[in-house]
Formats: C-alpha cells, sequence, structure tokens
C-alpha cells in the first residue's frame, strides 16, 4: 500500500533480503521472475539491480495493446494498469489540496479529477448547473472536499463506485454479480443459482472446472476490472446500470446505518456518527437527486425508470415512517429532530419530504403502491404530522386512486405484479 519501493526500503535496512553493506542475497542467488525463468543480477549495478528487483516483486501489470513490424524494427505499445494513492485531508493536515503518487507534472492529474469528480456526482445533485473546476482538480461546489466525504462517509461513498475487495467480496458485488449473470440468463435473480452464494462460490477456487458459470461468477467477485468491463457493456434495465435503483440501495444503506448506530451505544461517541442528522440528510440528497433525474432529464424517463423512481422514494417515505422512535444518548438530549428520524423529515414541518416527488411522476405508475400509500397516510395520521403534509398526501393518494379506477384494470393489475421485484420482465418473458 505505502509506496516504498524495495530499493528505499533496502536502504532503509528494514529489507531481510539485503545486509548492512546494501548488498542483496540476489548478489549470490539468483532471483525468480513471474516467468519462473531464474536471473542472476550478479554483474548488475545497484541501480539496475534493484530495479530488477522491484520488477519481479512487483510486477505491473502490462499488456499488449497493439504492435506494428516494419522493416528495420517493430513497435510494441503496452498498456499498464498502474496503481496510485491519492491523498486528501483537513484544512490541518498535510493533504489540505489532495496529492497523488503518480508524479505527473501537469497539476492536477488525472487520477484526482476522476476522483473529485465521482465525489461531485453522488454528493451534489446534477440540476443541470454548472460547477466551478479549481486548480486542485476539484469543483468549489464542493467544499472541501475531506469534510465532504466525512460527512457522506467514505464507505457510502466506495460502494457507489463498486468498490469491493478482491479477497472478501462485498455483498453488493455478490448481488450484482448474480444480478448480471441472471440477466445474462433471463432468468429471475431470485431463482438464479442460488448454489452460488454463500457457498464455495464465493470462497472457493475461482477456476471451476466443468461450470463455467460459477468460473465467470468467481471472476466478477474477485476481478474489479473485470466486473467493471461486464458491468458497461450490460444495457439498462430495471435492475442493471438503474440510477434510481442505485439511489435506492444508497438509501437502504442509510437506513442499515442509522439502525446499527440506534442498536450500539458504542457507536454514539464516533467522530463523525451515522445519525439521524447524517441519515436525514443522506435521504434528503437521495430525493433530491430523484427529483432531478426525474426533472432534468433530456428524453421523459421510460416507464420502468419511472416505476424504479417511484419504489426509491416510497422505500425512503415508509423507512422514515418506521422510524418514529428516539435513538441515540439520553444524555445530553438533543432537540427531538436529531434523535427522531421521523420527527426531523415530516413531524416537525411539512417540507413536502417524499410526497412532493411522488408528486413529479405521473399517478398511475403510483397505482402498484395505492395501499401501501394508504398505510403511510395511517401510519403518519398516528404519529402527528403537520396539516399541509397530511393533506398533500391525502390529495396524492386520491389522484392514484383516480387513475387506477379510469385506467384499464388490467394495467393496475400488471403494474402491482411488476411492482413486487424488479425482475417480473424477465420472468414473463419466461412463460
Ligand atoms: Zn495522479
Amino acid at each position: 500500500m505505502v509506496p516504498t519501493t524495495r530499493s528505499q526500503s533496502r536502504s532503509q535496512q528494514e529489507d531481510p533480503s539485503s545486509d548492512s553493506e546494501g548488498e542483496s542475497v540476489y548478489d549470490y542467488t539468483p532471483i525468480v521472475a513471474p516467468s519462473k525463468l531464474a536471473y542472476s543480477l550478479s554483474n548488475l549495478d545497484e541501480d539496475s539491480r534493484d530495479s530488477v528487483i522491484d520488477t519481479f516483486s512487483e510486477p505491473p501489470r502490462l499488456s499488449l495493446k497493439a504492435y506494428a513490424s516494419r522493416e528495420q524494427y517493430a513497435v510494441f505499445e503496452v498498456e499498464g494498469l498502474a496503481t496510485y494513492e491519492i491523498r486528501t485531508g483537513a484544512e490541518d493536515s498535510h493533504f489540505a489540496f489532495p496529492t497523488c503518487t503518480c508524479g505527473a507534472q501537469e497539476k492536477p492529474c488525472g487520477h484526482i479529477i476522476w476522483l473529485f469528480d465521482q465525489l461531485a456526482s453522488q454528493s451534489l445533485t446534477n440540476k443541470g448547473q454548472t460547477l466551478t473546476m479549481t486548480n486542485q482538480g476539484y469543483a468549489a461546489q464542493l467544499g472541501r472536499p475531506f469534510a465532504k466525504l466525512t460527512d457522506f462517509h467514505i464507505d457510502m461513498f466506495v460502494d457507489s463506485l463498486h468498490y469491493s475487495p478482491a479477497d472478501n467480496p462485498s455483498p453488493r458485488r455478490v448481488q450484482e454479480t448474480r444480478e448480471i449473470l441472471a440477466s445474462l440468463n433471463d432468468t429471475p435473480v431470485d431463482e438464479y443459482r442460488p448454489d452460488l452464494v454463500g457457498g464455495p462460490g464465493e470462497e472457493g477456487e475461482i477456476i471451476n472446472r466443468g461450470d463455467l458459470e460459477k468460473t465467470v461468477f468467481s471472476m466478477l467477485l474477485r476481478n474489479n476490472d473485470f466486473f467493471l468491463y461486464f458491468l458497461s457493456l450490460m444495457p439498462s434495465d430495471e435492475v442493471i446500470n438503474n440510477r434510481f435503483r442505485r439511489l435506492e440501495q444508497r438509501a437502504s444503506a442509510a437506513f442499515e446505518g442509522l439502525d446499527a448506530y440506534a442498536a450500539n451505544p458504542a457507536l454514539w461517541a464516533a467522530r463523525s456518527p451515522k445519525n439521524v442528522a447524517w441519515c436525514a440528510a443522506h435521504l434528503a440528497l437521495v430525493l433530491d437527486q430523484v427529483s432531478a433525474a426525474i426533472q432534468t432529464a433530456a428524453a421523459p424517463p421510460e416507464p420502468w425508470e419511472q416505476r424504479a423512481a417511484a419504489r426509491t422514494v416510497m422505500r425512503v417515505l415508509e423507512g422514515v415512517v418506521e422510524r418514529a422512535g428516539d435513538v441515540g444518548p439520553a444524555e445530553p438530549l438533543l432537540p427531538r429532530g436529531q434523535r427522531n428520524l421521523f420527527f426531523c423529515l415530516i413531524g416537525d414541518e411539512d417540507r413536502g419530504f417524499a410526497v412532493g416527488v411522488l408528486d413529479q411522476l405521473p399517478p398511475a405508475v403510483l397505482a402498484p403502491w395505492l395501499d401501501r400509500l394508504a398505510a403511510v397516510e395511517a401510519r403518519v395520521l398516528s404519529r402527528g404530522v403537520p396539516p399541509s403534509y397530511l393533506e398533500n398526501l391525502r390529495s396524492l393518494i386520491a389522484r392514484v386512486r383516480g387513475s387506477a379506477s379510469s385506467s384499464p384494470s388490467s394495467f393496475a393489475a400488471a403494474g402491482a405484479k411488476r411492482s413486487g421485484h424488479g425482475n417480473d420482465r424477465r420472468a414473463k418473458r419466461m412463460k
């Protein structure tokens, strides 16, 4: 992880392969290359020797991209998959401005620009506004990137970048991998190869003789490049490459974070706790991003996108209505809006929470959710809510009910069926 080269560590005499005179065991014994061939380094000067040791110890990930054969010479274009480290920190740290180990002369480098563009796309709502790029390679609207990252929480951020450790695939990677393969098989995710989860598929050998699907499954779990390549080629649909679904996943992660915080007092004193304020900020951001995606879309959203947007907003609304209890420390007693998620977002004042976004969708899209909207109304009523909020919720429900009764019943039935799970389209195709 730390970019100390072999030669650096040798000079610091931490390397067991060197002795106090700066000599190396490789002065006397051959070094074995990744090709398994052994090379004697005894004829090399120190710099050359270090370079060979560095290269063979941590082989660069290179592949041949192109070649050309000329009369007098040949050309090989070698493509590298180098890794770099970007650091960003608090204002009083050494990394108030982001740094990167690529050593690019031009500042800022492409790695920094890419990373903070990702952070901006997750943490800011794209309403078509123009961001201001700074000389440091990130949008001025991020404020101090490290503070933004701390508020957002780094685990939420890296999850959205499809990060998954190779040796211990994240639950999300396992799920997304199943979704990709189920989609290719035209099989509903729930029915697809249950033997591939929680079993040897996740932990065992990557190569599974006689089982190509399991082999590909293992590769997708462990190799980020392969996974991202696969994902990039999959067409968008209800399940795969669905931006609303990604927002729904982030909302779920926010609820999970708050639930874990509520259940474990040891987390209450964390430097940036996943408390009510944090969860509420994430949920508000998710709804803001759903709303902006509907409103600023170049083309009207596809029906499946509208369904996905409705599902995301409903999950957020139901999740908040379910969480009307106080969480966190009793001492010191925080204001109610900081210890009660429902009160913070709905009960305290009418912010049009979730209802304002549902209003942007055609009522017919919400028809499958009619019963659950009515259940939300009943629970909201029992918890206490500003009258105007209740009024708006009720008029939304009335519109949805009107659309359900005015449209052919087959539509509502099909919609209800669809809302059950995201794979209905495929399930239908299977029949
Ligand atoms: Zn760089």
